[in-house]
């Protein structure tokens, strides 16, 4: 909980981000969910397994949500630069796929 919706600034309320998602994620908590266009809370990596509502494309370079709260964080957080003109994301995750270092080999991957 952000908290500038009332939500305390103590360690159990933090969580580990990267700076583009971090920013991405500003102070939303909800998210609309693309297939359905209904409002649902975004994910929550204190309380929900990342593999529960994620899984990497075959080829490693993009995140694709398997669940209404995987979809609107991906599209919240826009996890693969799709509305950027340039997916520098995949890009990079191109790189570290060639390179061996991604997608993490505990992640669920497209078949
Ligand atoms: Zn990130």
């Amino acid at each position: 909980m952000p908290q500038s919706l009332g939500g305390v600034d103590e360690l159990d309320n933090l969580a580990l981000a990267c700076h583009r998602c971090n920013e991405r994620h500003y102070n939303f908590i909800v998210g609309i969910d693309p297939k359905t266009q209904e409002q649902v809370p975004l994910f929550n990596s204190r309380q929900q397994q990342w593999s529960d509502h994620f899984i990497w494309t075959k080829d490693g370079t993009k995140i694709l949500g398997t669940t209404p709260i995987g979809r609107a964080t991906c599209v919240r957080l826009d996890f693969n630069d799709e509305r950027r003109d340039e997916p520098s994301i995949q890009t990079a995750r191109r790189f570290w796929v060639e390179a061996g270092w991604h997608p993490p080999q505990s992640d669920p991957r497209q078949k």
